[in-house]
């Protein structure tokens, strides 16, 4: 086993990396000088990817509604079910609305319930009971 050694990089905690260096090289792959930019890319496009994803539904719904509306005009759908299919995506978006803001709102109780339960630790801190 002379021919593979071990990775010579050194760990944040101070020890040494225990992964097999890569052919040729004195390495890991994860420690691979020549790698970092590869891998930080990897690792922001995942992230950000998943967290700023424009919601689907309303994509959906926005391409659906030129297709009803350009039917109608073309009178492969007559006026009045244009109309009633209109209504009823008119019900799913404002059903989109409401359980955003309820979202939204869970998620500010929750940001002034921690808060609060900080204030309490302070008030505590500072004083006895009162
Ligand atoms: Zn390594």
């Amino acid at each position: 086993m002379s021919g593979t050694c071990r990775c010579k990089a050194i760990k944040s905690g101070g020890e040494r990396c225990n992964a097999r260096a890569q052919k040729g090289l004195e390495w890991c792959w994860n420690h691979d000088p020549g790698r970092a930019e590869e891998r930080r890319a990897n690792a922001s496009a995942g992230g950000r990817t998943r967290s700023r994803r424009p919601p689907d539904e309303l994509e959906g719904i926005k391409s659906q509604l030129r297709t009803i509306n350009a039917a109608v005009l073309q009178g492969s759908i007559d006026r009045g079910t244009g109309a009633v299919l209109f209504q009823g995506f008119n019900t799913m978006l404002r059903t989109i609305e409401v359980q955003r803001k309820l979202d939204h709102q869970a998620h500010l109780e929750e940001q002034v319930a921690e808060l609060a339960a900080r204030l309490e630790g302070l008030k505590g801190r500072g004083r006895g009971a009162a």
